[in-house]
C-alpha cells in the first residue's frame, strides 16, 4: 500500500477510489474503512505476535479496545466493553493460541464490582464474553 500526502477527501492510499470512509484518522490522516481496518488489524497482530506473556504493552491493549470500540460493538446490555475499560482497567491477561483471554474490572450500577473475562480472537477478530464474577467472589 503507498501511502500519499494529499490532502482530499478521500483515501489516503494512492489510487483508492473507495468512498466509504473510515470514522476516525489512522496516524492523523484519512482512510477508506476498508484499509483503515487494514492498518488498524495489521499493527495490532503485529504487536499481539511480539508479545510473549504476562500483561501486553498498552499500545496493544488500546488497539484491542479500539478495535472492539470501531468494529465489534455487541452490546448486549449487560456485558460490554469500551475502549478505556480495555486500556486502563484490564488484567490478568493470557495469550492462547490465536488470541488472548482477560479480565477487566467494572462497577456497574447498582452491582458494586465486577470482574467479567473475556476472549479475544485475533483470526476472527471477534470478542466473547465468558463469565462474571462479583468483587467479594476474587477478593
Ligand atoms: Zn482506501
Amino acid at each position: 500500500m503507498e501511502i500519499t500526502n494529499n490532502s482530499n477527501c478521500g483515501c489516503s492510499i494512492n489510487g483508492c477510489n473507495n468512498r466509504d470512509m473510515a470514522l476516525n484518522y489512522w496516524d492523523g490522516k484519512r482512510y477508506c474503512a476498508e484499509h483503515y481496518e487494514i492498518l488498524l488489524c495489521g499493527e495490532l497482530e503485529m504487536l499481539w505476535r511480539k508479545w510473549e506473556e504476562g500483561d501486553p504493552p498498552n499500545r496493544l491493549r488500546y488497539l484491542i479496545g479500539r478495535y472492539h470500540t470501531e468494529f465489534d460493538r455487541n452490546y448486549d446490555g449487560e456485558h460490554f466493553l469500551t475502549q478505556a475499560i480495555v486500556r486502563d482497567r484490564s488484567f490478568n491477561w493470557e495469550k492462547t493460541k490465536y488470541g488472548a483471554i482477560f479480565t477487566v474490572m467494572r462497577q456497574p450500577l447498582k452491582k458494586g464490582l465486577v470482574y467479567d473475562t473475556w476472549r479475544f480472537d485475533i483470526l476472527k477478530m471477534s470478542f466473547t464474553f465468558l463469565r462474571q464474577r462479583k468483587g467479594e467472589e476474587v477478593a
